[in-house]
């Protein structure tokens, strides 16, 4: 018997594989290029084209929910088409150049970052690991931590300013941004180990605290241009390959730019989402995996999925069709009285 129950990611897809083979309203290779609002019909058209062919496919509905995902993020001083320089989300297409590669870097320190960095080891390579983070540290997966990934925690975040919003979300990197404690401690295993046998004098390659300031390309190699966050010093670092586990960012899509005028927007230029995740005045535009801002860490959880969904469609129908769990944690976020139902 397995000691852990998280399901392999195989088993995740061949789960989706099964749910989406049962439903008939499910349309695949389409790209949504534009919608438009038919004010006189009162209804949304939207356009999307079929790939890879690219004939147009038109839809007309009255609820949206938008839920495309987030795209890799590539930090401002890095030049993605430089070669040699590649995003996590791309690491398998590259694999075979980087079993050959003389040098590898591998930049952050997430979950990501962690896994290239073991299967790198595994396939016998010692790559560089550079992270700005104080230290490689682990999620936090204790339990009441766990709790907090909830429709309470949700609904206390929700109702926090702005401001507060903006710095509980800086603290809490560890509940959603640091490596699988096992990861850790397995890849300290296999480091000591192979230094064990190693006849060489040990050296350092994994450094926390180095911010990437630039990166530029010099003969074969690439020049990256370090800062160290505490101490100050600025250095070089060559490298043949640049792995960016930087992780992903939200973008405003361009086919909801004709909807600009209908969605609300927050001072600063996000979606103003409602707490059933709407986004527009007349509560037909939702949002999913948008809401950082609004709705805290929680918002890429997988987990939480059915929970958003529900909260959507009960609003859509105009009735609790879905259940919502209440009061799950032990822990009252706001204090005692407060939020209880
Ligand atoms: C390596 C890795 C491991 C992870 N592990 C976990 C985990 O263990 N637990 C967890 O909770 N989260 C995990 N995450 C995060 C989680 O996978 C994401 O937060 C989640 O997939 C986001 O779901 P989504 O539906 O918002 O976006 P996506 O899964 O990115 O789906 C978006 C979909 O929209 C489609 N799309 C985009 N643009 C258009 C368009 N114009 N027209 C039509 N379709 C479009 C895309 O093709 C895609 O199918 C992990 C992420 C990574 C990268």
């Amino acid at each position: 018997m397995r000691e852990e129950y998280f399901p392999l990611r195989s088993e995740y897809n061949d789960y989706c594989n099964w749910v989406a083979g049962q439903l008939t309203n499910l349309r695949f290779h389409l790209r949504c290029m534009d919608i438009v609002y038919n004010t006189a019909k009162g209804y949304y058209v939207v356009y999307c084209m079929k790939l890879p062919f690219g004939h147009s496919v038109i839809f007309k509905c009255k609820r949206l929910v938008i839920g495309i995902g987030t795209a890799p993020y590539i930090p401002s001083s890095v030049d993605k088409d430089l070669k040699g320089v590649i995003h996590s989300g791309q690491y398998k297409y590259h694999k075979a150049a980087l079993l050959d590669s003389q040098r590898i870097t591998i930049i952050g320190s997430g979950q990501s970052a962690a896994e290239i960095f073991d299967d790198l080891l595994d396939d016998g390579k010692r790559p560089f690991w550079f992270t700005r983070s104080p230290r490689f540290f682990p999620m936090d997966y204790s339990k009441f931590a766990l709790e907090m990934t909830s429709p309470d925690y949700i609904r206390h975040f929700y109702h926090l300013d702005g401001s507060t919003k903006e710095r509980v979300l800086k603290e809490q990197s560890a509940l959603y941004k640091g490596i699988n404690q096992e990861l850790v401690s397995s890849i300290y295993d296999k480091l000591y180990e192979r230094d064990l046998d190693s006849a060489t004098v040990k050296q350092p390659y994994l450094f926390p605290n180095c911010a990437l300031t630039q990166v530029n390309k010099a003969d074969n190699w690439l020049n990256c241009q370090f800062v160290h966050q505490e101490t100050g010093r600025t250095f070089d670092h060559k490298t043949m390959h640049l792995i960016l586990a930087t992780g992903y960012r939200y973008n405003t899509p361009r086919f909801l730019h004709p909807l600009m005028n209908r969605i609300q927007w927050t001072s600063n230029g996000r979606f103003d989402v409602a707490a059933d995740y709407h986004i527009d005045r007349d509560a037909t535009i939702f949002v999913q995996n948008a809401e950082m801002h609004t709705h805290g860490y929680n918002t890429p959880d997988l987990g939480m999925g059915p929970y958003r969904n529900a909260v959507i469609l009960n609003t859509i129908l105009g009735r609790a069709h879905f259940s919502i769990e209440e009061n799950v944690p032990f822990q009252g976020f706001a204090g005692p009285g407060v939020g209880m139902s």
